[in-house]
């Protein structure tokens, strides 16, 4: 008996030994992972069956501000949008979680736009458990966000040094109102000094007064919309019509540089979905570009078409109808090694503190922006050509109104 009593108590320690082992290598396991997890430079949750969070690497609770699980409950529905936690539990549930953008929700109500992988495992007394991994892309956001304000700024500047090129022309056009402002006014005051009837010719330079006031004004208004910052918003914007306010705001340039100009618009309109202000500076830039290089030609003549075309459009692989708008001019063209370089940001051959070299650079951007795209010929000594492509914008016809049939 005493023998029996004896082997059972070594076996109730042997156990007691094995246990306390067991839960030792259980805790070292532990302390491993959570180690690991601390490490992670990611974030690292594991959920249960229901979706509740159960385990959260400090990453997470760091960034999110969330709370020690221990202290405060997490589930998946708090942490991401309604939409976005059904789609990720669908996923987890069907085990095919393909990466997906997420925005967590931090503990203040902040959104933490994330890079989100999952997977589920079932263990081997068949519990199930939820993985989520997520790559913290904030940074990456506000990298993307400053880049992009760097970009419309530029763009603006660009926009501003295409003015400053202008200055000339503009400074042309409103000398001429201001100066026969000065010579009706002054006719006004010599006819208020000598006796007699004059009402019949104040009242003729007065009009003629107003006339030019309203001209000057007309160009400053121009002049403004030129210079004033842009709305991003997308529009249906007709070429035709842009072609047409450029026109009339180079008027004075293209007279005084002696331009031949040979304006062959569409007949109808050319619609694109585009943001005005971009598209004018597009084409601004082009023309500008054609004025510089026929500098030295002795009959300078600048062209533009425009014209619908279909072309192939290469995210749909189908044939569409494109608005082509070409801007060609006879001035020393371009060789055939630099047609490609002259789209990158800096390149130029015009004189050190003359040109930018941003021109085209952001021509290109803007024009790939609403889906176009930009072609170049020239013959060096001949010409250039560049031909702008863009989507047609086509209104959706109105269903007809189903008449009575008789
Ligand atoms: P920038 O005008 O400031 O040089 P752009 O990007 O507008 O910058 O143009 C880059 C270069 O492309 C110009 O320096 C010039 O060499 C060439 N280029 C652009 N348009 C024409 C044109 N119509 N004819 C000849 N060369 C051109």
């Amino acid at each position: 008996m005493q023998r029996t009593i004896e082997i059972l108590e070594q076996q109730r320690q042997d156990l007691v030994i094995r246990v306390l082992k067991k839960h030792e290598e259980m805790e070292a396991t532990r302390i491993f992972t959570e180690r690991i997890l601390a490490g992670l430079s990611e974030f690292f949750l594991l959920l249960d069956k229901d979706f509740q969070v159960i385990q959260a690497n400090r990453e997470f609770l760091e960034h999110t501000g969330y709370p020690p699980l221990e202290e405060s409950p997490l589930s998946l529905d708090q942490l991401v949008e309604p939409g976005q936690a059904a789609t990720i539990r669908q996923m987890l549930t069907q085990e095919d979680f393909s990466e997906m953008e997420a925005q967590l929700r931090t503990r203040k109500g902040d959104r933490l736009p994330v890079k989100m992988r999952g997977s589920t495992h079932v263990t081997q007394n068949g519990r199930t458990l939820h993985m989520l991994i997520c790559t913290d892309c904030s940074e990456f956001f506000d990298l993307m966000f400053q880049i992009q304000e760097g970009q419309k700024q530029l763009i603006h500047s660009s926009r501003l040094a295409s003015l400053g090129e202008m200055a000339a022309g503009i400074g042309h056009e409103l000398t001429q109102p201001l100066n026969a402002i000065l010579l009706f006014a002054r006719n006004c005051l010599k006819a208020l000094d000598t006796p007699g009837d004059h009402s019949g010719m104040l009242r003729e330079n007065l009009q003629i007064i107003i006339d030019r006031v309203n001209k000057a004004s007309s160009i400053i208004a121009t002049l403004r919309s030129f210079g004033r910052k842009v709305e991003e918003e997308q529009a249906p914007v007709d070429l035709n019509e842009i072609i047409r306010k450029i026109i009339k705001f180079l008027e004075a340039q293209l007279r005084l540089s002696e331009i031949h100009l040979d304006l062959r618009l569409w007949d109808k309109p050319c619609e694109v979905l585009g943001v005005e202000v971009r598209l004018e500076q597009v084409f601004l830039n082009l023309v500008q570009n054609a004025v510089q290089a026929m500098g030295r030609v002795a009959k300078p003549r600048l062209t533009i078409t425009s014209r619908i075309t279909d072309c192939l459009n290469l995210t749909t692989m189908l044939k569409e109808p494109y608005v082509l708008v070409t801007v060609a001019d006879n001035g020393e063209g371009i060789p055939e090694e630099l047609q490609k370089k002259i789209f990158d940001p800096f390149f130029t051959t015009r004189e050190v503190g003359t040109g930018t070299g941003l021109g085209l650079s952001i021509v290109d951007r803007i024009v790939r922006g609403f889906s176009g795209y930009i072609e170049v010929e020239s013959v060096p000594g001949q010409g250039a050509s560049f031909s702008v492509y863009i989507p047609q914008y086509r209104r959706e016809k109105k269903a007809e109104p189903q008449g009575e049939r008789p």
